[in-house]
């Protein structure tokens, strides 16, 4: 597979769709299919995690690489990702799965923490189970900030058919940025411990298909999803050609917080910064964080969970000054477009 060799900075880049549900749990896509329509979205790794199942295949499917994790999913709270396991979880409670994962050798992270608050911070008006993890503080590997599905329908008014199909039609306006309670339990936990609490962006596509109708109607189907919230990981290399090894390298970088979270449909170019979230470097004198978007954007600056830089800009070249953990958060239009794992200056 070809690497998508990003010349100014001197690095690849590898696009990837996370939380994704196949026809062994409650989505309708079988492997190939799944991968067919990840190549066509411009991915080059996707992660499967179905709801307590571990059956989907893995490998290199149709030019994509196909990983599979486990959504490990009691009824009605506590989702959780889990991500390098190799046997099936299925418990109820948050504090001992979180340690059956870490004994796999693994990591997770708690899925849509926040679900069931709309972007005015009220309560869902639809009558569908909001799942939530319940207890914050249990504190797991990471967590997973940015929910496409979940924002969709935390912002569906059900009240009649009208509303649904206008929800539908319009779905990608109901997206606009991460839920802001699940931001501020992020920056705490970072703010309380040394090492950096990744985060990732999951589209929780399903690829519904309702039966009911003389042709059946296929919404959400993985393609559209897929051109939603993608993580960008960043190497210095061209990734591994052996499936168990680029499993390894996509692996390690997402736990250590490598991934930059996208929302596509926002905005297709990705920006340039010189220093890549999850990465630990030493605070020196001429230490800049140095950020490139193509249009004019938000660009804000978070240091230990609190606004440092704002300006609406093309450029940003700011001097760090001090110890820490920055993150960027890019907005184009007052909508969420980009946002990037913690980088620790010590
Ligand atoms: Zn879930
Ligand atoms: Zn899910």
């Amino acid at each position: 597979m070809i690497a998508n060799k990003y010349e100014k900075l001197n690095i690849f880049r590898y696009l990837g769709g996370i939380h994704i549900h196949s026809m062994f749990s409650d989505g309708t896509g079988d492997i190939n299919s799944i991968s067919k329509a990840a190549k066509r979205a411009g991915l080059d790794f996707i992660i499967v995690t179905d709801h307590n199942s571990l059956e989907i295949e893995e490998g290199f499917f149709n030019g994509v690489c196909v990983i599979k994790g486990e959504e490990i999913s009691s009824d009605n709270k506590n989702h959780y990702l889990a991500l390098g396991i190799n046997e099936c979880i299925q418990s109820d409670n948050p504090k001992e799965f979180i340690e059956e994962v870490k004994k796999q050798g693994g990591f997770g992270f708690a899925a849509h923490p926040d679900e069931g608050e709309n972007k005015k911070g009220l309560n869902r008006k639809n009558p569908y189970l909001a799942i939530k993890w319940t207890d914050k503080n249990i504190t797991p590997d990471g967590i997973e900030i940015w929910n496409w599905f979940s924002q969709w329908a935390d912002n569906l008014d059900d009240g009649n058919i009208f509303s649904l199909i206008y929800c539908y039609l319009f779905k990608h306006n109901l997206i606009t940025e991460p839920n802001k309670n699940t931001m501020k339990w992020w920056d705490e936990l970072n703010n309380n411990t040394e090492k950096i609490i990744p985060s990732l962006g999951g589209t929780d596509c399903h690829e519904l298909i309702l039966k009911d109708y003389i042709i059946p109607i296929k919404i959400f189907p993985y393609e559209k999803m897929f051109k939603t919230i993608t993580n960008v990981l960043t190497f210095e290399k061209p990734l591994s050609e052996d499936f168990a090894e680029r499993k390894d390298q996509i692996l390690n970088a997402i736990k250590e917080g490598n991934n930059l979270i996208i929302n596509r449909k926002i905005d297709k170019n990705i920006p340039e910064i010189n220093l890549t979230g999850g990465s630990k470097v030493k605070l020196s004198e001429n230490l800049y964080l140095n950020i490139e978007t193509k249009k004019k954007t938000l660009i804000q600056i978070i240091h230990n969970g609190k606004e440092l830089y704002r300006k609406i800009a093309k450029k940003c070249n700011l001097k760090l000054k001090e110890k820490g953990k920055y993150r960027v958060e890019i907005k184009v239009k007052n909508k969420g477009f980009a946002y990037t794992n913690p980088i620790l200056v010590y």
